[in-house]
């Protein structure tokens, strides 16, 4: 049985203050049914860790370096998230392909180097909508797969987040029908390349739109093991109602 994963991406908002949202969520999900996860800006990861119980709540970043140590000027290692208390690190988020020119190639390297620094690689993928217009969201998400995902991936060191670059922060989501053919498609995927023992573990998240109003819906359809929630994770009022549809 997999688990059921709620992460939040923070990406570049919240302050100190925000994190006092990390205990009002533990309080309202005690019962610890269901994976949570947040991943706020690097300035913050030492600060949220020290203020979440890890067995409740993993702390995660937002991006590494493929690298441990070494000359690279404003890049962080997945040693020192790990160093800084995050068990997790999202990488090759569509923002970071768009703004940093990151590949697949470079997310595969990168999502190593937190297999090695012991983290959990939520590894993300998903198409644009000219590409989903084309009729390409499978050809696209299968070479995105292969080329992103690390041979030693496993179900507990990997999870792979669905996200439809045109479906974030736009208020857009796909329907049920596609959601599912494209984690029907990973599912698939993962299995035929790692086996069935990993490829039944590994958790598919969707991402993108998620909110409290189309939570159940979502986690409703086969393969969604839960989601990856940007702005609906910067408040317990948005973020609990989708963490308690998990529930
Ligand atoms: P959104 O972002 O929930 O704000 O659409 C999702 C994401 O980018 O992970």
């Amino acid at each position: 049985m997999r688990r059921k994963l709620a992460a939040g991406n923070w990406k570049m908002n919240g302050e100190r203050s925000t994190l006092g949202m990390l205990e009002a969520l533990a309080r309202a999900h005690s019962g610890g049914a269901v994976d949570i996860m947040i991943c706020p800006p690097f300035t913050l990861i030492d600060a949220a860790a020290a203020l979440s119980d890890a067995a409740l709540i993993t702390i995660g970043g937002q991006d590494c370096h493929s690298e441990s140590a070494g000359a690279h000027t404003g890049d962080i290692s997945a040693d020192m998230l790990r160093a800084a208390g995050a068990g997790a690190v999202i990488l090759g988020h569509s923002e970071r392909r768009a703004d940093h020119g990151e590949t697949s190639d470079d997310v595969r390297a990168k999502a190593r180097a937190a297999h090695e620094a012991g983290l959990i690689a939520i590894i993300c993928v998903g198409e644009s909508l000219a590409e989903r217009e084309a009729q390409n969201t499978l050809d696209i998400i299968g070479g995105q797969l292969s080329s992103s995902v690390p041979d030693t991936a496993t179900g507990e060191n990997t999870v792979i987040a669905y996200e439809p670059c045109w479906a974030i922060g736009t208020g857009l989501t796909p329907t049920t029908d596609q959601i599912g053919e494209v984690h029907d498609f990973i599912r698939t995927r993962i299995e035929r390349r790692f086996g069935a023992g990993v490829g039944r573990s590994v958790r598919l998240l969707y991402g993108g739109s998620v909110k409290g109003a189309n939570a159940a819906e979502i986690f409703a359809v086969s393969n969604v093991d839960g989601a990856l929630v940007g702005g609906a994770s910067l408040s317990v009022d948005d973020f609990s109602p989708i963490i308690s549809a998990l529930e």
